[in-house]
């Protein structure tokens, strides 16, 4: 295959699958199959930048066209992409694999959440095993009912589905048992030092006077922390493990503590409350769980939670770790997120800026397109950076075929064209969908454009309001442009610009940014523009996602507001 057509078959593919195609990525394919090319590169790169060109001057449509008739297989390879599936889970049998999704009902979810939940789920799905949802609620400084809600909803708008649901904070009894199974063992004591003291022996490596208890004192002391005899912060239970160890999560944890605030569930029925690592030990095999897959945030604790199954005589999970994964540009850390709400600095948790489900389906990022992000990093176990662009792409190509089109304009300008015909446009909902009909729209010479249109016309220049007719710009004046009609013919080259008649409705545009741009936080993150839209618009649902013709993506956020999901 000679150069020319390799280097116009991976243009016409880039374009399509990104919107715009990529010297660099079109390079990248030609050099990888025509090694000889890299004799002369100059001669090479400069032919794939006039075919990139060439192709990024085409129509969505016109490029599928060409595909579908000089390149069919490449979008063959579109088809086959999709049905990836993730690598074979250890020691898995079919139909016996349990797996859980673990929130702790302590923020709304957010995309970590969804993948850590969503790897869990695929992989019980797909060896029809069974996933339980398994709320990790045994800390009530923390929890709230609104939570257990919203993680609810979370799951369900991102189509994940759940055989059992299950509450730690309904099982307090089963880890009182486990842990007077610990004391009388000698594996756990119940040390009275005050949290300093704590503190400074874990930081030294120091064991305290408490740890030489025999267990018939520490099953007292352990029974005055049940009847209340102690206050908040004057016993815990910990966990004989080395005071001296490397990781630090050994130096003896805490595996209970008193806490007197009320839960969300269980009210003020319990006093004192096993930690995250405790009761998951015990959960993690109790429950039948056969694999935990969990990102490596998790690592450390892996040991000590080992460790207690083992004294307890408890079965081991198999647990697969895979590796954490920063948004660029975001911080999903709830405590930064509830500063920054407090500050004023974002809207709430549904903020369009925001990583939290919430956040993500406001701006119109939809659930198949989390569900292929998962898909594409997979378990990776570097730690890798997922950048907004690479989530635009991903919901661009799933949105692109299924949404409508529509016309409006930002930061109208007033565009007046002399002696123009009253004619009526019909505009395609959707160019390569003739099905899906179209839209009449009277004209009577009076339109509204783009501000960023509008500063790139001079007089003189010819161009065309897109699916109607041509014009020619004769005067630009002050917050006016004035044209001639030059019929309608159509011709290829000529540029095409967005229009709205003065029959529109006035909406205006949220456009999101990166929230923080280094460690900073970004100011500029949240833009709003007053937009012109056709009146389609207005009938919209709320909620409905749509294509605004050369602006973007966007959903219908209120019924005067849309916001931009990307390009
Ligand atoms: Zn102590």
């Amino acid at each position: 295959m000679d150069l020319e057509r390799l280097a116009y078959k991976y243009a016409l593919k880039n374009a399509l699958d990104y919107g715009k195609a990529s010297e660099k990525a079109v390079a990248g394919k030609v050099f990888k199959e025509l090694p000889e090319a890299r004799k002369n590169p100059k001669e090479v790169l400069a032919k794939i930048s006039e075919i990139v060109s060439q192709v990024n001057g085409m129509s969505e449509e016109e490029i599928r066209k060409e595909l579908e008739e000089k390149f069919p297989e490449m979008l063959e390879e579109k088809k086959k992409e999709e049905k990836k599936e993730l690598p074979p889970l250890p020691g898995a049998e079919p139909g016996k694999v349990v797996t859980r999704m673990p929130p702790e009902p302590n923020a709304y979810p957010h995309i970590g959440h969804a993948l850590s939940f969503f790897f869990n789920w695929y992989y019980a799905r797909k060896y029809n095993g069974k996933v339980i949802l398994r709320f990790d609620d045994t800390n009530p400084k923390k929890e709230k009912l609104e939570y257990y809600e919203a993680i609810k909803e979370g799951l369900k708008w991102f189509g994940l589905d759940w055989d059992m649901e299950y509450r730690m904070s309904d099982h307090l009894e089963k880890y009182y048992k486990y842990a007077e199974e610990l004391i009388k063992k000698g594996k756990a004591y119940v040390c009275l030092c005050d949290p300093e003291t704590i503190h400074k022996n874990r930081s030294e490596g120091l064991e305290c006077e408490h740890r030489k208890q025999s267990p018939e004192d520490n099953l007292e002391l352990w029974r005055k922390m049940l009847t209340g005899e102690f206050g908040e912060g004057e016993a815990i239970l910990r966990y004989k493990g080395d005071m001296k160890s490397k990781n630090t999560v050994m130096r003896d944890p805490t595996l209970a503590r008193i806490i007197l605030d009320p839960h969300p569930i269980q009210g003020d029925k319990y006093r004192v409350w096993p930690t995250y690592d405790f009761a998951c030990a015990i959960e993690d095999s109790d429950l039948g769980i056969t694999h935990v897959l969990r990102s490596n945030e998790f690592e450390l604790r892996n040991e000590l939670q080992k460790a207690i199954r083992e004294d307890l005589g408890l079965r081991q999970p198999i647990i697969i770790h895979y590796s954490r994964f920063n948004v660029e540009g975001v911080k999903a850390s709830k405590r930064v997120i509830r500063q920054l709400i407090e500050e004023g600095k974002v809207t709430g948790w549904d903020d369009p800026r925001l990583v939290t489900l919430m956040g993500l389906k406001r701006r119109g990022i939809v659930p198949e397109t989390i569900r292929e992000l998962a898909m594409e990093i997979g378990l990776s176990t570097s730690q890798p950076v997922i950048s907004w662009d690479l989530i635009a792409a991903i919901n661009r190509k799933i949105l692109d075929p299924k949404v409508n089109r529509y016309f409006a304009v930002v930061e109208p300008v007033r565009l007046l064209v002399e002696e123009a015909p009253k004619v009526v446009a019909k505009l395609k909902n959707h160019p390569s969908f003739p099905e899906r009909g179209i839209r009449k729209i009277p004209t009577d010479g009076l339109f509204y454009i783009s501000k960023s249109d509008a500063e790139k016309l001079k007089p003189g220049d010819q161009i065309r309001l897109k699916d109607l007719y041509n014009i020619e710009i004769m005067h630009i004046g002050d917050g006016e442009i004035s044209a001639n009609y030059l019929g309608d013919a159509v011709f290829k080259d000529m540029k095409k610009i967005q229009w709205v008649t003065q029959d529109s409705r006035e909406f205006k545009l949220v456009i999101p940014d990166l929230l923080f741009k280094g460690d900073e936080y970004n100011p500029d993150s949240l833009k709003e523009y007053k937009m012109l839209g056709e009146l389609a618009l207005a009938n919209l649902e709320i909620g409905e996602i749509i294509q605004l013709e050369r602006i973007g993506f966007a959903r219908k956020d209120a019924k005067d507001r849309f916001i931009l999901a990307h390009k």
